[in-house]
């Protein structure tokens, strides 16, 4: 297979664009849209200090990587969610990234107590883990970017996980949700970095091979706890779409969004704006909220009633 824009040999085929390259040309590809992503959607300058979310997986490194390469600043924040073998190994590939290219790595704990892990916590206050880890890392990154004065938040959702999430949006046709879903959501005055997902227009398989041709060395393996979660079912079933019908996945997202900005030039306010003005500072943290205490504080407390009465 010969790459379509050089003499040399092609390393990816990408169906949906009609193409397939070598692994110079792979890169510049992958450059070119998260460029464009990023002018598209006007997430950042490279004047702003961008915070990366930092898994250890292909995505987020691979994110780290490009907004590096192209001239951003961005530093990387790891939540260490204490999750056995699993976090300790993918910490690992987060630090190494960190200390072979002179990157700098914030790393924060889950839970305040080491010996407590998001699934110990989960048990504790009787929620489901994925929801408790994405209520702390949601929590734990928005703090960071907003005490350290950083301008913006990035992380690596690709198009796979956009379009799978719009899936499931649609599929239960959660209103509220379809309005929040954007690769661009604005700082608030009340405490919410600006948040942004530059790799939108690249899909999982890209970024893979991204990784593989850029020497990123990240851990294969999936989290444990998100194994049997919805999303991956709405996943594979995109798959099986795209396979039969190339570029199906970009079109229903990429559809929607352009939906999405005919809408905004109309003038009604938005469920999100909305929401916007009934928020104010958590009387524990000061992080923003719409009850009295946020529901971070809330899961703290709640495990910290059993952790004295155990
Ligand atoms: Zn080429
Ligand atoms: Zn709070």
């Amino acid at each position: 297979m010969k790459c379509r824009k050089c003499p040399g040999k092609a390393v990816l085929s990408i169906p949906r664009h009609n193409t397939a390259l070598c692994s110079p040309c792979l890169t510049e590809y992958a450059h070119a849209q998260v460029e464009r992503a990023i002018g598209r959607e006007k997430m950042c300058t490279k004047e702003d200090k961008i915070l990366v979310a930092v898994s250890g997986g292909k995505d987020s490194l691979a994110l780290w990587d490009m907004l590096r390469k192209l001239g951003y600043q961005a530093d990387g924040l790891y939540v260490d969610l204490g999750i056995g073998q699993y976090s300790i190994r993918s910490r690992e590939k987060a630090e190494a990234f960190a200390e072979s290219r002179n990157a700098t790595l914030f790393t924060q704990d889950a839970t305040p107590d080491e010996s407590i892990g998001i699934r110990e916590l989960a048990d504790l206050v009787r929620r489901p883990t994925c929801a408790t880890c994405g209520c702390i890392k949601r929590y734990q990154f928005n703090r960071t970017a907003v005490d350290q004065d950083y301008d913006v938040l990035a992380t690596g959702h690709n198009l796979d996980d956009e379009a799978a999430r719009l899936m499931g949006n649609v599929l239960h046709w959660q209103q509220e949700f379809l309005e929040k879903q954007s690769p661009v959501l604005p700082a608030s005055m009340e405490g919410f970095a600006k948040k942004i997902k530059p790799l939108y227009r690249l899909t999982e398989r890209e970024i893979a091979a991204y990784c593989v041709v850029n020497s990123i060395d990240y851990i294969v393996q999936d989290c444990p706890m998100a194994t049997g979660s919805r999303l991956l079912v709405y996943k594979e079933a995109l798959n099986v779409i795209e396979q039969a019908s190339p570029g199906s996945k970009q079109s229903f997202y990429w559809g929607f969004l352009d939906q999405q900005r005919k809408k905004a030039k109309s003038d009604q306010p938005s469920i999100s704006d909305q929401d916007r003005a009934t928020l104010h500072p958590c009387e524990e943290c000061g992080q923003p909220t719409s009850a009295t205490i946020c529901s971070y504080c809330k899961l703290m407390a709640k495990a910290k009633i059993h952790q004295k009465v155990s």
